[in-house]
């Protein structure tokens, strides 16, 4: 699969989202046209006055403000990924190494599609998600 990664604001990989990869979809990622959860649409971190001016996580200065640190735990603690670690891998390797790194993590062995980082088993094969749960290496703050 090259695929491009889906990448929001926030340094959030939409295509390992499960409202992405479900069976029906409920949303068509962040930044593309189309459906979006309410808790998506109401994202504080999508709706920051930088990233609704076109500066994203990625080229913020204020990275990782209060808003992405919160998000961020919240990933590290349960979805075995963290956005600020996206963030930093983008800004020292470009996005095309990040979208590569991407696929090999989350693509599953046994199917071929990707893992949802909010689900411990393939959405299209139930194989285990080896990368659900905690973030490995597990850091208290970045
Ligand atoms: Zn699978």
């Amino acid at each position: 699969m090259t695929d491009p990664m889906l990448l929001a604001p926030c340094g959030m990989n939409c295509s390992i989202c499960s409202a992405v990869l479900r069976p029906r979809p409920v949303c068509t990622g962040c930044t593309e046209e189309g459906i979006k959860p309410k808790y998506c649409t109401d994202c504080r971190i999508r709706n920051c006055v930088h990233a609704t001016q076109g500066q994203w996580c990625v080229t913020c200065g204020e990275m990782p403000c209060a808003c992405l640190r919160r998000l961020d735990l919240r990933y590290r603690r349960r979805y075995g990924m963290s956005m600020i670690e996206n963030i930093r891998y983008i800004r020292e390797h470009g996005r095309t190494a990040w979208e590569q790194r991407e696929v090999e993590k989350w693509r599953c062995p046994t199917c071929g599609m990707l893992w949802s980082a909010h689900s411990a088993h393939c959405l299209a094969c139930g194989a285990a998600n080896s990368h659900y749960g905690p973030f490995e290496p597990f850091t208290s703050r970045p």
